[in-house]
């Protein structure tokens, strides 16, 4: 048996708003990762099932390793499709929030979706939302917001509800927001939704490499490169650090998701609890990402000195500058949390 983590006035309200739409459209967060892209897929695909005019609108383009995803060529990026992507946002009758809560997560589109009247249904696993949702499904406990999808299409349409195609969608927000169940993964529920998603028919070692096993020779060359020489440790605090340059990203012709992971791999180092990753994805503008293990929260890191926010052990945010401010910054942050670096 699932728990129910859902209450059943959340799901039937939200149920009501999908019966009372026809035209549906579903957004995830800017820079989308595999928990953005599965969720909102899962959800079209259920919606479309339903007959509903269902379409996933996200701020800019995902990557490459998602791109088999079922539908995934449906997806609408504001960024590079503006003028299709307003048509869509502006005739919805409603308008889901997934993997975000707050609309500054969407970027420049978040001010276009400000303007718009139509309802805001949120389900998340991020802390703290917003307000000015109309139904929320905010659950930080879920592994993950496909965890969550899981939960809403099942609770409304049962078990059979659920294709293969969904299925596989969910799995893969699953898996990559859990690294590989790796953490955030001790619920046991999340092996029963598992379980029905085998029963669905998805190959969960076939999706695995197709997620996974699917890297350029480049980014093979840019983690050796980053392990080798971008890799700096601070042992009184911990901690990790790696710095990428726009300069040195253009060397490996780093695309859009080649440093995927790679804030991962310092914590694999005996005594590591704390990592961060710097990259300058545009000339003044560092891209952050910042793990940690155990309790320490580098989601307070990421809002004290990064701008941004995140969870617990899974963070990010930006800094306007130049590589060495953010240095700084990281150092600064080391030396508040020092104390809850090493205890
Ligand atoms: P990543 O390092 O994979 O880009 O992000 C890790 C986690 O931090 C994700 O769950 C993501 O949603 C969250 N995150 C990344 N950047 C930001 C940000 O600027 N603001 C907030 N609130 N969360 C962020
Ligand atoms: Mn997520």
């Amino acid at each position: 048996m699932i728990d129910h983590i859902i209450s059943a006035g959340t799901v039937e309200a939200i149920k009501k708003y999908i019966q009372d739409s026809e035209r549906v459209v579903i957004m995830a967060h800017r820079n989308p990762d595999g928990d953005a892209v599965g969720s909102t897929t899962a959800l079209m695909l259920f919606l479309k099932s339903l007959g509903k005019d269902a379409h996933v609108v996200i701020p800019n383009a995902f990557p490459d390793f998602l791109k088999w995803l079922p539908q995934a060529e449906e997806i609408v990026s504001y960024e590079d499709n503006k003028e299709q992507a307003q048509a869509l946002l502006g005739s919805a009758d409603i308008l889901f929030c997934l993997d975000f809560n707050a609309l500054s997560r969407l970027a420049e589109m978040g001010g276009y979706v400000a303007s718009l009247s139509a309802p805001r249904i949120l389900v998340d696993h991020h802390p703290f939302p917003e307000e000015g949702f109309v139904q929320s499904v905010s659950e930080p406990q879920a592994c993950s917001t496909a965890e969550l999808v899981f939960r809403l299409i099942y609770r409304i349409g049962g078990l059979q509800a659920i294709t293969r195609d969904m299925a596989e969608c969910i799995y893969t927000g699953m898996m990559t927001d859990t690294g590989c169940f790796a953490y955030a993964s001790n619920r046991k529920d999340i092996y029963i939704i598992i379980s029905h998603l085998i029963a669905a028919g998805i190959d969960k070692d076939i999706i695995y490499r197709k997620v996974f096993y699917n890297y350029t020779l480049n980014r093979l060359k840019l983690s050796g490169f980053v392990m080798y020489d971008k890799l700096k440790l601070y042992p009184n605090s911990n901690a990790a650090l790696i710095t990428l340059t726009y300069k040195e990203m253009r060397r490996f012709c780093a695309a859009k998701g080649d440093t995927e992971g790679l804030v991962n791999m310092p914590l694999q180092i005996k005594g590591v609890r704390f990592s961060c990753f710097l990259r300058e994805e545009v000339p003044g503008k560092i891209n952050v990402s910042l793990r940690s293990v155990d309790d320490f929260p580098c989601n307070k890191v990421a809002a004290e000195f990064f701008g941004g926010g995140g969870h617990l052990n899974a963070s990010g945010g930006e800094v306007y500058g130049t590589m060495e401010y953010a240095v700084e910054r990281f150092k600064a942050a080391l030396v508040k949390y020092k104390e809850l670096l090493t205890q």
